[in-house]
């Protein structure tokens, strides 16, 4: 693959990496990708409004039955595996070279494939908590709750997934992390994202480090503003990109 002798070398030279990563990380796990186009045709099938509808926070208050009934499906059913790109990510910070993963995914694929500071910016799946007195939920505990949409056990308010639904501000400490984590990175790997999600595209602007990689299936608004460009699987350049770092 070419440039990816290139890329082994800045990683080499590289202290502080952070990764920025978007859906296509995930959908090399196999996992759907609602965003995409054969997700919002199946979701305006099923439940007559697209994702970003359902997903958002009026409307989750005010059809909790379809809300559930979304979530269920696309949250409480995932079952998928860490795939390579999460898993050399996961290496990367082992071996001292890698400061954080920032993702807009909610999988927590990260987590699973070993990566201890994750930022996730818009909430996880993995994490439920009652809107009305706060008790936190596990996934586990709530896929069990007989009530249907779910209620608290302990005061009958509406238990939602910690995910940040359209119209929702980001947790400001997540945001706060994200931003300081890539200030002060050395090198930025941009990866399995068109960086159209808010708020992808501005966090770039805070970069001040030497090298930017950006690894995506199709061209971005960004590919003019990286060192190397890759628009191959994340899973097969981060792969090559660690055996030739491995024989260096
Ligand atoms: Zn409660």
């Amino acid at each position: 693959m070419e440039n990816i002798d290139k890329f082994a070398q800045m990683v080499k030279e590289s202290k502080n990496i952070v990764f920025f990563g978007g859906a296509g990380v995930s959908t090399e796990s196999g996992l759907k990708d609602y965003r995409s186009e054969d997700g919002i045709y199946n979701t305006v099938k099923e439940f007559g409004v697209p994702p970003e509808v359902i997903l958002s926070h009026d409307f989750m208050f005010n059809n909790q039955d379809t809300f559930y009934r979304f979530y269920t499906d696309y949250f409480l059913k995932v079952s998928a595996n860490p795939n390579d790109a999460h898993k050399i990510l996961a290496k990367m910070e082992e071996m001292g070279k890698l400061n954080a993963v920032i993702t807009q995914n909610i999988d927590g694929l990260h987590q699973a494939g070993g990566s201890k500071n994750v930022l996730e910016l818009h909430g996880t799946i993995n994490e439920y908590f009652c809107v009305n007195c706060g008790k936190a939920f596990t996934k586990k505990e709530v896929a069990q709750m007989d009530s249907k949409p779910h209620i608290c056990d302990k005061c009958g308010g509406f238990v939602r997934p910690k995910v940040t639904m359209y119209g929702e501000m980001l947790d400001s400490n997540v945001e706060y992390n994200a931003v300081k984590a890539i200030q002060n990175a050395d090198m930025l790997i941009v990866g399995g994202t068109s960086l159209a999600v808010y708020p992808a595209a501005g966090y770039l602007n805070y970069f001040n480090g030497k090298y930017i990689v950006l690894i995506n299936k199709q061209q971005t608004d960004f590919d003019h503003k990286a060192d190397i460009v890759f628009h191959e699987s994340i899973g097969k350049v981060l792969n090559e990109m660690i055996n030739h770092l491995n024989i260096q």
